[in-house]
């Protein structure tokens, strides 16, 4: 399994390629879709989905254009499906599996900056979205944000940030879980 980081778009957001074996899941590709696939095409992997963690533009501007060069379905959270202005092929619930290799992302439902905003968790591994970044969480005054949802989803969250863990988050730098 490997994580590569790929920072995209004005507002300059991580988009990630999770690779495992043969196979690829691009998660959040924010924009510059020509950058995301050069970058993909140097793995040799096969891209078996995009995964987007919520529906804003920053995370998602490139989606229908890698959807259509790489022929990878694109995922996101049910609760989603309001905001949603790309397309889709299937929404996700809580604790769906994900499989891209032989490796397997679960979904964690964290809504709160969107409702259907989602953390994909694999083993030492987790993708935070904008639910949680290094110093700080995600916003909650925009458009569908909910500080209260936010609250419990932390609560959700702070259970599985274990020692060891690597916090792969949607803006800044990726970090650790120290014991
Ligand atoms: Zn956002």
């Amino acid at each position: 399994m490997k994580v590569e980081r790929i920072v995209v778009g004005k507002l300059a957001t991580n988009c990630y390629l999770f690779i495992s074996g043969q196979e690829s899941a691009i998660i959040d590709p924010g924009d510059e879709a020509d950058k995301i696939l050069t970058q993909v095409e140097k793995t040799k992997t096969k891209v078996k989905y995009i995964i987007n963690t919520h529906s804003h533009f920053d995370h998602i501007l490139a989606s229908d254009e890698l959807r259509e060069k790489t022929g990878a379905a694109v995922l996101i959270h049910e609760e989603e499906k309001k905001l949603v202005n790309f397309k889709v092929d299937k929404f996700l619930k809580e604790k769906d599996k994900i499989k891209i290799g032989s490796a397997v992302l679960e979904v964690v439902h964290t809504p709160g900056h969107t409702p259907g905003g989602i953390c994909l968790s694999g083993k030492e591994v987790i993708f935070t979205g904008d639910t949680i970044f290094k110093n700080g969480y995600g916003r909650t005054d925009l458009a569908n944000g909910s500080f209260e949802k936010l609250k419990d989803s932390l609560k959700k969250l702070a259970g599985l940030l274990k020692p060891g863990i690597t916090v792969y988050p949607g803006h800044g730098e990726p970090f650790k879980i120290n014991k």
